[in-house]
């Protein structure tokens, strides 16, 4: 049993009540590798942004549950070398699908956990969710829980398509299950692919697909129903088209890739949602970093002259989505 207070992590509680109050969002970054971690936290040291550092069932497949909680430990004390005097990062499990994956997560160091039973029927949601905080909160351990169904694809998570939350299921939900936090769905997506072309409108002058908005109806809806209570969404990423594009022209292959407008998150940002989840745009950044690195210099085979540039360009996205999408810069000195 390793507790996440020994760790220099933190849960959750604050940093939502804080986003919650100050109207901002904290960035939820996933990370499977060394330098996304070091890009994320390079990033929130540069602006003093708290974050959540996620991993998903498929991070943990592909790194090893162990080592990605000594990185995540690494990155605490990595954070105050860059100078970040009291850095706030939260080790947070996402898309837990089983009471058990949760239970070895919060025994293991994580400071958050995600149960998401949001493919069960509501009681058994409710059920699974319960027990889940019953285990986790006896260690001062955050849960966050899931309402309604994203589409897309992320790792082991697949749904065709989506079903936005009932607001007349959440107060009911959220007191009997005790959850911290609620990620709803009003119109985000996993994935690159967030929409189908049909459901977009193609801008006339350069081609691209224009998304439908989201469900700022659903949400002010939900915040109503449960005032001040912490809102989690997912599936939150851009999709910048600057990165589809070099990597297409690089030799890649993402046709009417799409993603979630920023201006659209901006606006969630300033609401009750206080956590924002981004993990294509960083995969995006990566790739089009190193896709350019190769085309440009085929003699290359030094992995640190493509992954030393890709780790750059994440760098940058991550300051970008704190200072001008999420707000939560300077909100962790
Ligand atoms: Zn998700």
């Amino acid at each position: 049993m390793v507790n996440y207070k020994d760790l220099g992590l933190v849960n959750t509680r604050e940093m939502f009540a804080k986003a919650v109050d100050g109207g901002y969002a904290i960035p939820a970054f996933n990370f499977n590798n060394m330098e996304q971690l070091q890009a994320i936290i390079k990033a929130c040291a540069e602006t003093k942004s708290p974050v959540i550092l996620q991993v998903s069932s498929g991070a943990r497949k592909y790194a090893n549950q162990t080592l990605l909680r000594y990185m995540a430990e690494g990155a605490v004390e990595y954070a105050k070398e860059l100078g970040w005097e009291h850095p706030q990062i939260c080790l947070h499990l996402d898309h837990g699908d089983t009471f058990e994956l949760c239970k070895s997560c919060v025994d293991f160091g994580f400071s958050s956990v995600m149960i998401d039973g949001s493919s069960l029927p509501y009681e058994e949601n409710i059920a699974l969710t319960r027990k889940v905080v019953e285990y986790a909160h006896q260690f001062d351990v955050t849960v966050e829980a899931e309402l309604g169904v994203l589409a897309g694809v992320e790792d082991d998570v697949v749904a065709e398509e989506s079903h936005y939350t009932k607001p007349e299921e959440v107060i009911d939900f959220a007191t009997r299950t005790g959850c911290d936090s609620l990620a709803i769905s009003i119109g985000t997506s996993h994935g690159a692919y967030k929409f189908k072309p049909e459901q977009c409108t193609r801008d006339p002058q350069t081609g691209k697909l224009v998304p439908p908005p989201l469900a700022f109806d659903v949400l002010e809806e939900i915040e109503k129903k449960l005032p001040g209570f912490p809102i989690v969404l997912h599936g939150s990423s851009s999709v910048p088209q600057e990165y589809v594009d070099i990597i297409n022209s690089h030799g890649g292959n993402l046709p009417d890739a799409v993603g979630i407008p920023e201006d659209q998150l901006r606006k969630a940002a300033k609401s009750a949602v206080c956590k924002i989840n981004i993990d294509s745009d960083s995969r995006l950044a990566f790739t089009a970093a190193v896709r350019k690195v190769l085309a440009e210099k085929p003699g290359e085979f030094d992995p640190r002259k493509y992954c030393g540039p890709a780790r750059d360009e994440m760098t940058k996205l991550y300051k970008h989505k704190i200072i001008e999408v999420l707000g939560s810069d300077g909100k962790a000195e």
